[in-house]
């Protein structure tokens, strides 16, 4: 999972791309790049945070009214700066890419391309094969000396045919435009924007509202399945449907991803996680469990924490403090770094917690690691009893999608009953959201998600072929730490 931007309509348009990376800095920690353009493109990419990569000398000479921007979180190929983004190419035209997903039949696109087309991709980012694919059917467009709005949209339709996966991406098309595209199920998020100022329109596209809000810019809306989006460089948007399929927005954007205070598809993250947490109460009831208190994981365990304190009528607590300086565990990739990572990073405050039967709610349980150490942390802090509380439903198959979840092996859920889990964990009760009330949740505001990790029900072709390879490149990647 990665966090893209893309802003055409006023020099020194990186100052915008800088505020929005920083603003999507919690979906990649890994590495970050800027790319604008003005006569010639101009880059700086690194690995690390937003604020370390990028220096004023650096902003200085990105030059230019157009420009995209990434934040990295490895998950195919390796954390190394050739595999940052954005990525770019001079032939046909100049073009620069950036692009957050997974793309499932990268052995068959990097063949076809070699096959095809002599292309010999540079790097292990998956980036590179949807940036050839989409310049090979640009190549053969009968309209090389000016491209038009519908030439770039006819290669991104071949393109999302030939490539499967779930991907948005934004590239600068050099004296041309901005675009921006989305995979045929809308897996992944991205969202227009605009800026009405006394120079002009400012237009963005960016993987959350939240860059919008620090920038003063308005929402304009959600890109929809398969939607591509152009804006010319006399800020003229065009918008096409390309390849559509079923609509499958993430689940795990509203559950853990996504910052709180994003709106994905009009509703607000925060919002959807309450109404997790309270859907729980009933479940906590059922179960006959009576908490003195309800406390949440720091930090994407509040809202849903907030949601079963307010149902089941006890107060809400903060019993744990997280250091805001060190990096979230789950998008770590190596698990070493994960596990020390959740060992400086959370402290509880035994006053709060000492003597008390405490529900603590996570966002969810991936290897069990993580939730392990917390009921252990409050249970030498002085809890009486611990009811663990995952406001998602038990992850039981691998994301194949860009999100770190894991090998089959690894899946706590896969491998384990309830009951075990719970014992292994060392709680006193393990409570699961329940995968029927969650799709009930988004079937009833209309929204379709992909829920593959739950459920196996993956919405791309050849799931299993891309399941075994994802695998097998976990596991080397998990050998070599
Ligand atoms: S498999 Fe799970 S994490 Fe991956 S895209 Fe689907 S819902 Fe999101």
């Amino acid at each position: 999972m990665c966090g893209i931007v893309g802003f055409i309509g006023r020099e020194h348009i990186v100052y915008d791309i800088m505020m929005g990376l920083t603003a999507l800095q919690h979906r990649g920690q890994d590495a970050a790049g800027i790319t604008t353009f003005k006569k010639l493109f101009h880059e700086k990419k690194g690995l690390g945070l937003v604020n370390g990569v990028f220096e004023e000398k650096h902003l200085k000479r990105l030059i230019g009214d157009i420009g995209i921007g990434h934040v990295r979180y490895t998950t195919h190929g390796s954390n190394e700066l050739k595999n940052a983004q954005p990525i770019g190419t001079n032939y046909p035209f100049g073009i620069s890419m950036a692009h957050n997903g997974n793309i499932t039949n990268f052995e068959e696109i990097s063949e076809r391309l070699y096959k095809d087309y002599h292309i010999l991709p540079n790097t292990t980012n998956d980036l590179e094969l949807i940036l050839y694919t989409f310049v090979s059917e640009l190549t053969s467009s009968k309209n090389l000396g000016s491209v038009r709005p519908d030439d770039l949209f006819d290669a991104v339709q071949a393109t999302q045919k030939k490539v499967h996966g779930a991907y948005s991406a934004t590239a600068i098309i050099a004296n041309q435009g901005l675009l921006a595209f989305c995979d045929p199920n809308g897996i992944r998020p991205m969202i227009l924007g605009k800026k009405v100022t006394e120079e002009g329109i400012i237009y963005g596209v960016a993987s959350e509202t939240v860059c919008f809000d620090h920038l003063g810019y308005e929402v304009v809306r959600d890109l929809e399945p398969g939607e591509m989006i152009f804006i010319d460089n006399d800020k003229k948007v065009y918008s096409r449907k390309g390849h559509v399929k079923e609509q499958r927005f993430c689940v795990f954007e509203f559950i853990y991803f996504a910052r709180e205070d994003t709106y994905l598809h009009t509703r607000l993250v925060a919002g959807q996680r309450v109404k997790m947490g309270r859907q729980l109460a009933v479940k906590v009831r059922e179960a006959g469990l009576d908490p003195d208190i309800v406390i949440d994981v720091p930090t994407s365990g509040y809202f849903a924490a907030s949601g079963l304190a307010e149902e089941l009528g006890v107060p809400h607590r903060r019993g744990l403090v997280k250091s805001n300086y060190i990096g979230r565990s789950f998008i770590s990739s190596k698990q070493s770094e994960r596990e020390d990572i959740v060992k400086r990073k959370l402290n509880p405050i035994a006053k709060t917690v000492e003597g008390k039967k405490i529900a603590v709610v996570d966002d969810s349980i991936v290897r069990g690691t993580t939730s392990k150490r917390i009921v252990k942390i409050l249970k030498d802090a002085g809890a009486k009893e611990i009811y663990f509380i995952s406001a998602a439903p038990p992850l039981l198959h691998p994301c194949i999608y860009g999100i770190d979840m894991s090998v089959t092996t690894e899946l706590i859920a896969a491998n384990k009953e309830i009951d075990e889990i719970r014992n292994y964990i060392g709680a006193d009760a393990l409570i699961y959201q329940s995968i029927e009330e969650l799709k009930k949740q988004f079937d009833d505001m209309g929204l379709n998600t992909c829920m593959a990790c739950l459920s196996g029900d993956y919405p791309t072709p050849n799931a299993e072929l891309a399941l075994r390879q994802i695998e097998k490149e976990r596991l080397s990647v998990k050998d070599s730490e």
